[in-house]
């Protein structure tokens, strides 16, 4: 079995959004991926950094971490925050279900990575913090 993994920590700005999903991008680059199973990685994490940023910060200062883990052609990328947590994760996860309207969000970040992953766990508890689990399958493993 081939095993990798990698960690990376960084401010919560949105400056850093980038940055991690680039980060991300090229550490999955090893996995020979298409162009377009990089696309849907870049936006899943985007879509799980802006949130630990915009909703566990509240755009505030912290720190998000960010964890990578290949085993064979399976890709497991976990992102977290130690901000304000998620009440009822099923509300949240639904799809157009937004606590920010006044930020003119739409509520469909979760449907998002749960589209362009094969899998995403949620893991929060209020005040302490949000752990999403993504996990996405590669078809080549050169
Ligand atoms: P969009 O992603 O479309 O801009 P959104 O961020 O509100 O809008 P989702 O990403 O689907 O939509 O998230 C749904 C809701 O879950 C958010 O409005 C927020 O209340 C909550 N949430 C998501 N991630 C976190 C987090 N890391 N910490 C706290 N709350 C979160
Ligand atoms: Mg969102």
């Amino acid at each position: 079995m081939y095993e990798n993994m990698m960690k990376i920590e960084f401010q919560s700005k949105s400056q850093n959004e980038s940055f991690a999903r680039v980060a991300v991008a090229a550490f999955a680059s090893q996995l020979d991926p298409t162009i377009e199973e990089l696309t849907d990685i870049k936006t899943a994490v985007s879509e799980a950094v802006t949130n630990s940023i915009i909703h566990g910060y509240e755009n505030k200062d912290g720190i998000v971490k960010i964890e990578v883990h290949i085993k064979d052609n399976e890709l497991t990328i976990l992102v977290e925050d130690n901000g304000i947590g998620i009440e009822n994760v099923e509300l949240a996860m639904q799809p157009l279900y937004t606590s920010r309207p006044d930020l003119e969000r739409s509520g469909m970040g979760f449907t998002v990575m749960e589209t362009f992953m094969d899998s995403l766990e949620v893991e929060s508890e209020k005040n302490k913090g949000t752990r999403l689990t993504m996990k996405k399958i590669f078809k080549s493993l050169s």
